[in-house]
């Protein structure tokens, strides 16, 4: 199934159906076993690569790692990532990796190994212009170990800094989330992030930097989650709290139930763990003035006619979390130049690439009176469909 609705798109876009047929098949799609003997045991992870278009430039998208896996979630995100680089003028395609495996149950050394098995077993894909980087479950260790195998820094973003890697990368995508959140508070709701409370789900890579970067930027923090644990503080949580803990429970606030961290009164609700956390019935619920989605896919599609009806404004996942891609550009521009960026560079070429594409998004749903959701989908899909046109495929 298609992440982009055609029809509703189509009654806004002049899409032919030839267009719309590729875009709805991914390029490739490959199934892997990864078989691996470890310590007397066997570990085995099916694994997914979805490359689902190359018009305008290498497949870029993460590897997930997770036991929720599936090829139909890796074609989704493998889509989004199409749609998230064209909407922000990054000249790269999507695709998109999933392990099948809990990451808790693999010791440093046997995931070195299963890492050095994906290539080994994949790297053809990555030869074939696969451009991986971190996602769910991942992150710069993974991918120094695929540069260890590949040897080749271009093939490969989210690097730790020290091994050919961007000062920044890994807060990119939280610092764009943070940029999103005080864009649309400011344009959406017309007030200063001063002040404003949010509530994060998901406090793995992005949603602490996002929370970072938000209390840093006058924001209160008022609630967090991870999988085992949620932690509320009306008053906003300290920086150096965040900063500091790992885990969520390690901080030490006071424990809400889990779901009520997606419904509290808060100015911003920013989903930033898994997909579909948004269903119809939170949708119906939630009290959030305005939703920035940090995480690929967490608003369920009935979920999302509910928020349109209740005009709940979202800044959708292809906007609102393409730092991530847009360091990994500049990451891999650096690779292939051999030139060094430092931090500062990293987060200007975020503000660079985002705010533009931000202002678009508001520009066409106001005009359009629609949502940002759809206004997202437009302009990213009228890029991909001219860049067909550009290559003779349409
Ligand atoms: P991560 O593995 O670093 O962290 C995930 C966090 O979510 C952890 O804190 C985990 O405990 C929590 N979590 C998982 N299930 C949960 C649940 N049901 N309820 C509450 N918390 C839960 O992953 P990440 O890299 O931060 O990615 C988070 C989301 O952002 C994913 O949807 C990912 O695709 C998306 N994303 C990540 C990047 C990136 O650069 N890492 C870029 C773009 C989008």
């Amino acid at each position: 199934m298609s992440v982009i609705d055609f029809n509703l798109v189509s009654k806004h876009l002049d899409l032919s159906s030839d267009a719309i047929a590729l875009l709805s098949k991914s390029e490739t799609e490959i199934y892997a076993n990864l078989n691996l003997k470890w310590g007397g045991k066997l570990i085995q992870a099916d694994t997914y690569v979805v490359l689902h278009c190359s018009v305008r430039g290498p497949f870029k998208g993460g590897i997930r790692m997770a036991e929720t896996v599936s090829l139909e979630e890796t074609r989704r995100l493998a889509q989004l990532m199409t749609y998230k680089c064209a909407l922000a003028k990054i000249p790269f395609g999507g695709g998109k990796s999933g392990i099948k495996i809990n990451p808790k149950s693999l010791t440093p050394e046997s995931r070195r190994d299963l890492i050095n098995e994906y290539v080994h077993v994949l790297g053809w894909a990555m030869k074939n212009s696969y451009i991986p980087a971190p996602d769910l479950g991942t992150g710069p260790s993974d991918m120094a170990m695929i540069y260890g195998c590949t040897h080749a820094p271009e093939s490969v973003t989210g690097k730790p800094a020290r091994i050919g890697g961007l000062p920044g990368r890994t807060e990119a995508t939280g610092y764009g989330v943070a940029c999103n959140v005080k864009m649309a508070t400011e344009s959406v709701l017309g007030r200063s992030l001063d002040g404003a409370t949010v509530a994060i789900q998901g406090f793995g890579n992005v949603g602490k930097w996002t929370a970072l970067f938000l209390s840093e930027w006058g924001a209160r923090v008022v609630a967090l989650s991870d999988i085992d644990s949620t932690a509320y503080c009306e008053s906003g949580m300290t920086l150096d709290k965040i900063r500091s803990s790992k885990t969520v429970a390690e901080m030490g606030y006071q424990s809400i139930n889990a779901s009520d961290v997606l419904l509290l009164p808060v100015d911003i609700l920013v989903p930033a763990a898994v997909e579909d956390v948004i269903t119809a019935d939170i949708a119906a619920k939630l009290q959030a003035k305005l939703i920035v989605e940090a995480a690929n896919d967490p608003t369920m599609n009935d979920a999302d006619l509910i928020l349109v009806e209740r005009g709940i404004p979202v800044i959708p996942d292809i906007l609102a979390n393409a730092g991530g891609v847009i360091a990994s550009y500049i990451e891999w521009r650096q690779a292939k130049s051999g030139s060094l960026t430092d931090k500062s560079e990293t987060y200007a070429a975020i503000d660079k690439q985002m705010r533009p594409a931000f202002n678009d998004v508001i520009r066409v749903a106001s005009e359009e009176n629609i949502s940002h959701r759809l206004a997202a989908q437009i302009l990213a899909v009228d890029e991909v469909v001219k860049s067909m046109v550009d290559r003779v495929w349409l």
